[in-house]
């Protein structure tokens, strides 16, 4: 089974077991798309920091029902982003009531970062009920990769990654996505593990590994 940890497309393919993102911009909004999907649909769900001023802060709790969902298996993605022109501020609120939110019910965060790793690492710290803090697309180098791994967090690499980064990420604490692209992970797994020198099959299997160990904990 192939993995893709943060996808926008929704598809079902034989072999795969894609998380599709639904982005919260408002409760309405929220309301209605998750009714469109099956039971045993696997989903992302939260506020992205560039859609924190769609909301009033006193609504975001509302969400709840809608994270306790049992097909929504990730907090967001949801974040930091220094290149929004969205107040920061206002970001940093809405991402903290969400990873409150994550951390009373149990479920792993899926990350968009931008320029924040001091806010995040205080972040993370103030929060260790969180099951896992995962970050989408990350393109970040190898002294980056250390310094994110030395905190505890999980990294997805997307069609983008750098080589370097992925070379110094452990085995456990990786993941793969499509994100944006409708290409097949497939190509995702099959470049990565031609970076790592090994085959499809045993990073396939890696991943499984990953997954079941933040998710079926
Ligand atoms: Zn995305």
């Amino acid at each position: 089974m192939l993995i893709d940890i943060h996808s926008h497309h929704f598809h079902i393919q034989p072999g795969r077991k894609v998380l599709f993102n639904l982005q919260a911009t408002s409760l309405i909004d929220v309301q209605t798309s998750i009714l469109k999907y099956e039971d045993n649909a696997s989903l992302s769900l939260g506020i992205h920091p560039c859609d924190a001023s769609l909301w009033c802060v006193n609504d975001i709790p509302a969400l709840n029902p809608f994270f306790s969902d049992h097909r929504v298996l990730l907090i967001g993605e949801i974040g930091l982003d220094k290149t929004s022109s969205v107040p920061f501020d206002l970001q940093k609120i809405v991402f903290e009531i969400q990873v409150k939110m994550a951390e009373q019910i149990r479920k792993p965060v899926l990350l968009h970062l931008v320029r924040t790793m001091s806010e995040i690492f205080e972040i993370k710290k103030a929060h260790q009920g969180v099951p896992a803090w995962i970050i989408h697309g990350f393109r970040g180098k190898r002294q980056v990769t250390g310094q994110y791994i030395t905190k505890g967090f999980y990294l997805s690499f997307g069609t983008m990654f750098k080589e370097e980064g992925l070379l110094a990420c452990p085995v456990d604490r990786m993941f793969f996505e499509t994100d944006e692209n409708t290409q097949d992970i497939k190509f995702v797994y099959e470049r990565a593990a031609k970076v790592l020198g090994c085959s499809i099959l045993e990073l396939e299997s890696q991943v499984e590994k990953n997954f079941n160990s933040v998710f079926n904990k």
